[in-house]
C-alpha cells in the first residue's frame, strides 16, 4: 500500500474573492428568525426528551420518531429505516433544484450518564448521556428545517430541502452507509453542526479512523488442574496489544492508536477461550489510517498464531476527514456573525462558574459565548466524525455553537450536564437559526453552489473515487450491544 499517495494540504491558500462568494443575502429572513427564537421552548423541550432518553448508536428508536414527528407535523414527506438504518429517516420539502440537506445526529454514549447539576452526579450509574451533545444537535437540524421550510413556501423558493437523520454517529459510521448507498448522490450543498464550548465555523480537518472488534477464541480448561490442554483467548488479546504497543513508534507523526479490552475473561482460574478487544487508528491522512490499520491487523494474526488461538475482526467503522469548504464557509461565517452569541443569566452563570471549578478544566472566559470566533480553514483538528465522508462526496460545511460552558471537553460529564439545561438550549438556538440562513442564503444563490462544487472537485483531486474500507457489509447494528445496562 502507498503511503501518503495524496499527499495532506493542512493550510488551503485562500480562493480568491469572486462574485460567487459574496452572494445577494436570502431575501426577507427576518420572519425565520423570528419563528425560530418564537419556539425555543418547545425545542428545548425535544432536545431534553432526547437527552432523557440518551439512546446509544442504532438503538435511537425513541429519538428518531420524535424528531421524525416533529417533521411530519410541519408538513414534511418522511421516510425512514434509509441505508439499511431503522433509524435513520430523510425528511423532504419541495422539488426539484437546488437540493439541500441539513443533517442530524442523535446517538448518546455509553457510561456518561450524568444529572444537569454542576458536580458528577449519575442519573443512573453506567448508563449513557448526551456527551456529545447530538439530542441538541438532531434537534436544532429539525428547527432550522421547519423554519426554513416556512421560509421557502412564504418566498415562494424554488428547490428541495432534506433533513436527514443520522443515527450511530459515535463509532456506527452510520452516514458512511448512507454515502456507499448513494443517499447524497442528487445533493448539492450539505449543512450541519456540532455542539461545541464556542460559536465558530468548522474549518479544520478533522481526522479520519477505522476502528474494530477484534474477538480471539481459544480452548477452555481448569487453570490449574488441566490448564496444558487450554489455550486463552486473553493471550492472544496480551500478544496482540504487546504488538501494537511497540508499533507506536514507527508510525507517521499524528498518528493516535486506541484500545479497550471489551472481554477480558470471567474467572482467573478459568482458561478463557473467549476475549475482545476493540481498536481505533486515526490520522488525518486516510491513506496512513488504511496502512496502520493493516499493520495492526498483522499484529492479530501473529497473536494468534503465537499462543494457539484464533481471532475473527468485526469492522465497526471507517470514516474519512473533513474535507473544509471555504465558498460555503463564508457563507455561513456571515450566517453566525448575523445570528450572534449569547450570555448567560445570573443562574447560568453560577452553574457555569461551579462546573468550571470540576476536574479536567481549563478555564475559558465565560464571555466567550457572546462572540463569534474568526473563520479559520484548514488548521487539523483531533477529532473523527462521519461527516467525513459526505464532505468527499457533495460541499459540506458546518458549525459550532456554545452549547456547552467554555472549557468543557466533548465526551465528557461536563458537557452531559449544560446539555440538559438552558446553557445547552440556548446554544442550540443559535445553531438553529445560523443554518437556516446558510441554507437560505444557498437557496437564493446558485453561483455558490455551483462554486462549492469547483472547490470540492479541486480540493479532491483529479481521479478520486469514494470508496469506504467497509466495502459492502451492513450496518453493524449491534455495535452498541452489551454496552448500556
Ligand atoms: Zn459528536
Amino acid at each position: 500500500m502507498r503511503l501518503l499517495a495524496r499527499p495532506i494540504v493542512l493550510v488551503f491558500a485562500v480562493a480568491s474573492t469572486t462574485a460567487a462568494q459574496t452572494p445577494r443575502p436570502a431575501v426577507n429572513t427576518a420572519p425565520m428568525l423570528g419563528a425560530l427564537d418564537a419556539a425555543a421552548t418547545r425545542y428545548a423541550d425535544v432536545a431534553k426528551q432526547i437527552w432523557t432518553f440518551a439512546e446509544v448508536g442504532y438503538m435511537e428508536e425513541k429519538s428518531s420518531a420524535l424528531l421524525q414527528s416533529e417533521l411530519t407535523g410541519a408538513g414534511f414527506r418522511v421516510k425512514t429505516g434509509v441505508a439499511g438504518e431503522p433509524t435513520a429517516f430523510v425528511a423532504e420539502f419541495g422539488s426539484g433544484k437546488p437540493v439541500i440537506a441539513i443533517l442530524g445526529e442523535f446517538d448518546a454514549l455509553p457510561g456518561l450518564s450524568q444529572d444537569a447539576v454542576p458536580e458528577r452526579k449519575p442519573i443512573r450509574a453506567g448508563a449513557a448521556g448526551h456527551g456529545c451533545g447530538h439530542h441538541l444537535f438532531g434537534t436544532a437540524s429539525v428547527a432550522a428545517a421547519i423554519g426554513l421550510k416556512r421560509w421557502m413556501e412564504t418566498n415562494k423558493v424554488q428547490g428541495t430541502l432534506r433533513m436527514i437523520g443520522t443515527p450511530a454517529e459515535e463509532g456506527g459510521a452510520g452516514k458512511v452507509y448512507m454515502v456507499r448507498d448513494g443517499v447524497f448522490d442528487d445533493v448539492d450543498a450539505v449543512i450541519a453542526w456540532h455542539p461545541g464550548d464556542e460559536n465558530s465555523v468548522t474549518g479544520e480537518r478533522t481526522m479520519a479512523n477505522i476502528s474494530g472488534k477484534f474477538r480471539f477464541h481459544g480452548v477452555s480448561a481448569h487453570a490449574a488442574a488441566a490448564p496444558e490442554r487450554g489455550r486463552s483467548a486473553v493471550d492472544g488479546v496480551e500478544a496482540m496489544d504487546a504488538m501494537t504497543n511497540m508499533l507506536r513508534e514507527h508510525v507517521p507523526d499524528g498518528t493516535r492508536i486506541h484500545y479497550v479490552i471489551t472481554n477480558g475473561g470471567r474467572a482467573p482460574n478459568v482458561v478463557p477461550d473467549e476475549a475482545e478487544v476493540y481498536y481505533y487508528v486515526r490520522h488525518v491522512d486516510m491513506a496512513v489510517v488504511k496502512d496502520v490499520w493493516g499493520r495492526v491487523v498483522n499484529a492479530a494474526k501473529g497473536a494468534a498464531i503465537g499462543t494457539g488461538t484464533t481471532y475473527d475482526l468485526q469492522l465497526t467503522a471507517s470514516v474519512y476527514s473533513l474535507l473544509p469548504n471555504e465558498v460555503l464557509a463564508k457563507v455561513q461565517q456571515r450566517a453566525l456573525e448575523q445570528v450572534g452569541g449569547y450570555t448567560y443569566t445570573a443562574d447560568e452563570r453560577a452553574f457555569a462558574e461551579r462546573l468550571q471549578k470540576s476536574d479536567a478544566f481549563t478555564a475559558v472566559p465565560l464571555e466567550t459565548t457572546a462572540k463569534v470566533q474568526p473563520l479559520r480553514i484548514g488548521q487539523p483538528g483531533a477529532a473523527s466524525t462521519d461527516v467525513g465522508d459526505v464532505s468527499w462526496v457533495v460541499p459540506t460545511v458546518q458549525l459550532s455553537a456554545a452549547t456547552w460552558v467554555p472549557g468543557t471537553a466533548a465526551h465528557s460529564w461536563q458537557a452531559v450536564a449544560a446539555g440538559g439545561m438552558s446553557i445547552g438550549f440556548k446554544g442550540m438556538m443559535v445553531a438553529a437559526k445560523t443554518m437556516a440562513l446558510t441554507g437560505a442564503e444557498l437557496f437564493s444563490s446558485p453561483a455558490t453552489i455551483a462554486a462549492a462544487k469547483s472547490e470540492l472537485a479541486s480540493r479532491r483531486g483529479p481521479g478520486f473515487r469514494y470508496e469506504t474500507a467497509l466495502g459492502t457489509q451492513a450496518p453493524q447494528l449491534d455495535y452498541r450491544k452489551g454496552s448500556v445496562p
